[in-house]
């Protein structure tokens, strides 16, 4: 699949599901902006690998996504440097794992701020452009979490929830205009985040790191396979292709039967 002169904005794409997603769009030869924190030395040597993947021009910009002015003037810096924003993949993604009655007021807020109201100021700010030219795609990282529950992750679970209304209503705005607003909800995916929780949770529990993999973490996956990042950047690309004009508003989850049980 060709995105040629496409322009893609991942945010938070310095680490697991976000790069993985960055490289499946370079691949297809589409500008990609980066997003996320890291060492300066990491992202450029980020930003160079991407630059050999395909043949579309790749930069990086810093953008704290709990900042509303630097989320927007990312939007425009894009259009100014690029000409155009086409894409936005709303990725950027905190956890905080703790029952309500004691969950820290300011992780709430950096929670909600981070996994829902940035998706709500990057749209905002790209939609315009997507409406004038009569073509884009938004794409929200939401998760199994945008469509059930577990306990213990109550800012998690709102702000994906809420990514999944938000996917909605900016579907219908947007349906007539060319732009479609979809969201992709990944089950458990093995990135630096969940692979560091595996032997802390061996060790916590007394089992081996394959008995947490298989009766923890893939306890409610039913294939027993940790989605790919590879699977989530083909997922995204599919949803920029011609075959899913029509796909708009949908929470599609990519759970291994998760959800559907
Ligand atoms: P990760 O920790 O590997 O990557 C998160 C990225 O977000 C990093 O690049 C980080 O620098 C960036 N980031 C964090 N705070 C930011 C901020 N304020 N501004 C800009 N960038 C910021 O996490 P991941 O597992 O790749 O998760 C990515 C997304 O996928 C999240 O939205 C997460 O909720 C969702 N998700 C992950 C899983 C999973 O199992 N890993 C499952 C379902 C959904």
């Amino acid at each position: 699949m060709s995105l040629r002169n496409k322009t893609v904005i991942v945010t938070g794409s310095t680490s697991g599901i976000g790069l993985g997603i960055a490289r499946g769009f370079a691949e297809a030869h589409a500008n990609v902006v980066i997003n996320g924190f890291g060492e300066a030395e990491d992202i450029a040597a980020e930003v160079a690998s991407l630059e050999t993947l395909g043949e579309g021009r790749i930069s990086y910009d810093a953008a704290d996504m709990s900042n509303p002015d630097q989320i927007a003037a990312m939007v425009d810096h894009t259009e100014n440097e690029f000409g155009s924003v086409d894409i936005v993949v709303n990725n950027a993604g905190v956890q905080l794992v703790e029952p309500v009655e004691s969950f820290p007021l300011d992780k709430w807020d950096q929670i909600i701020a981070i996994n829902m109201n940035a998706a709500f100021h990057s749209t905002r700010a790209a939609l315009p452009g997507m409406k004038a030219r009569g073509w884009g795609r938004i794409i929200n990282i939401s998760s199994a979490h945008g469509l059930v529950a577990s306990p213990f992750k109550s800012a998690y679970v709102t702000a994906k929830h809420g990514i999944t209304g938000f996917t909605k209503t900016v579907a219908l705005e947007a349906a007539e205009f060319g732009v479609t607003v979809n969201a992709i909800c990944p089950g458990y995916v093995l990135t630096p985040l969940v692979e560091k929780q595996i032997p802390e949770t061996a060790a916590a529990r007394g089992i081996t790191e394959e008995e947490v993999k298989r009766d923890v973490l893939l306890a409610a996956q039913w294939t027993k396979k940790f989605v790919t990042v590879e699977q989530l950047a083909g997922t995204a690309l599919f949803l920029c292709s011609d075959a899913a004009e029509n796909i708009t508003g949908v929470s599609l989850p990519v759970d291994g039967g998760w959800t559907a049980a």
